[in-house]
């Protein structure tokens, strides 16, 4: 059972007309077992959130905390916050040439565990979770992200997430671009994964859709760098009917 917890988070870039500050004071504590939703208008620094977990070199934290059970997260190395449990969709957007989605995922698992796995259960988990999520067994052969379509990203994503089983995983517009099948089967994938009901789960999305599949316990409106309201999936059925105008003059973005 795990918590993740950030408190009074300050973030900056460096942009081309200088150091500008996207995270205004975030604070919010994940436990184990729960799903929480953040959803803002574009640009209000949702993803400069999930970045500065995963712990990405170009966001500097200038004050605040973030901790997984206690331990200071901010103090380790992107490959110490997988090993500790942590785990961002959008960790691996590029591609990597030479490198096979069955090779990549044996290679991340046997980081984040400190041993490899197990030769023969590891093809049947691979088996088992590829065959879940409705992808070709040719899939595993395909070097990483090169060529993916849109739904093949997100379905390797929910693939790592369901194999790599982190304890907190955060998920950065895992809808976005998805058609209503692959929107379908991902999502059954993450509600797999959340299924023991021991794992936190940040779902980062601008649009409720995703929410009517994996429904949220928690709702957080983000803007303009900050939480303006909190509340539960009820705050996102409102978001839907009346957008985030209300919430832009209240922050007086
Ligand atoms: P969201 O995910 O909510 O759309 P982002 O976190 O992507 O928002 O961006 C928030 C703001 O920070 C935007 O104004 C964006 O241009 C800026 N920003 C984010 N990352 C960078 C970066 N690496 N370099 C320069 N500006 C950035
Ligand atoms: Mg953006
Ligand atoms: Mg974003």
């Amino acid at each position: 059972m795990s918590t993740l917890a950030i408190k009074d988070l300050h973030v900056s870039v460096e942009t081309a007309e200088g150091v500008k500050e996207i995270l205004k004071g975030v604070t919010l504590t994940i436990n184990a077992g729960e799903t929480h939703a953040v959803m803002g208008p574009n640009g209000s620094g949702k993803s400069t959130l999930a970045y500065t977990i995963a712990g990405h070199p170009k966001y500097t934290v200038t004050s605040g905390t973030i901790t997984l059970d206690g331990e200071d997260v901010l103090a380790m190395s992107v490959d110490e916050r997988a090993r500790a449990g942590l785990f961002l969709a959008m960790q691996y957007p590029v591609e990597v040439p030479g490198v096979s989605v069955s090779n990549f995922l044996r290679t991340a698992k046997t980081a984040i565990d400190g041993e490899a796995p197990k030769l023969r259960t590891w093809v049947k988990d691979v088996k088992g979770a590829m065959d879940a999520l409705s992808m070709d067994p040719s899939f595993a052969e395909r070097n990483v992200n090169e060529g993916f379509s849109g739904g093949e990203k997100k379905r390797h994503e929910t693939l790592q997430l369901e194999l790599l089983n982190p304890k907190v995983a955060i998920l950065d517009e895992t809808d976005s671009g998805l058609d209503i099948d692959a929107l379908k089967v991902v999502s059954e994938g993450v509600n797999r994964f959340r299924s023991g009901g021991d794992k936190g789960l940040l779902l980062i999305t601008h649009y409720t859709r995703i929410l009517r599949y994996i429904a949220p316990d928690f709702v957080h409106v983000f803007v303009d760098g900050r939480f303006v309201e909190e509340g539960g999936p009820e705050l996102a059925e409102q978001l839907e009917a009346e957008g985030y105008e209300r919430f832009l003059a209240k922050a007086g973005a």
